[in-house]
């Protein structure tokens, strides 16, 4: 099944070029923001979902129209230097199995057709194509051979990161900075996420291209360590890494990651609101001693 939150309709199933809205069938309140997260998150969530599943779709899909699937998962969980062409780029002298993993602000987290914003004029700031993970069951110490067990569903994700000197936690928190979808694509529809080719284009030209088969930890170690740290929850994203093909992103860029199966997220920069980096508070230029 493939899920998503449509600005209109709320809760949707998309079948093809059409969807069928939900919200009603599976009785998400009103008032509810996050109407997937709420699903996830219901004790007959798979009662529920399996009714959504039956809903005849007969409206058109406007991918514009949709909301990012999840709009605040309670953590994003990141893979630094998970693909070992990425580790050459990067000159980097470690892996994933020596850093571990980093946490993203969830207010970080946009949609299809949303738009980056780059925050200062003078930094590099980097489109990094990802495979999300959608957990869909909470768990610690998972071991990896009931891995799947945790997971509802795959996305496409953008880990925006700005190139500089802060922590990861910082450089890749920025709000907008984590785009994600354009909906949700449950494991059932997904015979092998180890063998799903990722393209990331900025502005029609591939940057990115590559298959999951080549991350250093897989969709199913990667629970398991992040799990081995903290208590993995319904709603939590983990984005796997990214591979080689970084590059800068500029006002009025569309980026564009495509993974088999799981359809194209796209969405747009903007430096309308960036400032000098020497402008962020805090900042003051080192004083020359009298
Ligand atoms: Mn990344």
């Amino acid at each position: 099944m493939k899920v998503g939150v449509d600005r209109e309709y709320g809760l949707v199933v998309i079948q093809g070029d059409l969807i069928a809205p939900v919200s009603d069938v599976v009785g998400v309140p009103s008032t509810e923001r996050d109407p997937l997260r709420w699903l996830l998150e219901h004790p007959d969530r798979d009662a529920l979902l399996d009714q959504a599943g039956k809903a005849k779709a007969d409206l058109p899909l406007v991918v514009e129209r949709l909301a990012p699937p999840i709009a605040r998962p309670p953590k994003i969980i990141a893979a630094p230097v998970n693909y070992l062409d990425h580790k050459v780029e990067m000159k980097e002298q470690s892996t994933i199995a020596d850093y571990g993993v980093f946490l993203k602000a969830p207010t970080s987290v946009i949609g299809p057709g949303g738009v980056i914003e780059l925050p200062y004029l003078d930094k590099r700031i980097d489109q990094e194509g990802e495979l999300a993970v959608i957990i869909g069951r909470s768990g610690r110490n998972i071991p990896r051979e009931s891995a799947f067990d945790y997971i509802f569903g795959y996305c496409c994700l953008l880990d925006i990161s700005m190139r500089s000197t802060e922590d990861r936690s910082t450089r890749k928190s920025f709000d907008t900075f984590t785009p994600i979808g354009p909906w949700v694509t449950t494991r059932d529809e997904i015979s092998d996420v180890g063998a799903l080719d990722l393209v990331c284009s900025v502005n029609d030209s591939v940057r990115q291209n590559v298959s999951t088969a080549d991350l250093i930890y897989d969709v199913p170690l990667l629970v398991a360590y992040a799990s081995s740290v903290m208590t993995l929850e319904v709603g939590d994203i983990i984005a796997t890494g990214t591979p080689a093909g970084v590059g800068s992103l500029n006002d009025g860029d569309r980026v564009r990651v495509h993974i088999d199966g799981l359809g194209a997220l796209e969405v747009g920069v903007s430096a309308a609101a960036a400032t000098l980096y020497s402008s962020r508070p805090g900042w003051a230029p080192a004083v020359e001693p009298a």
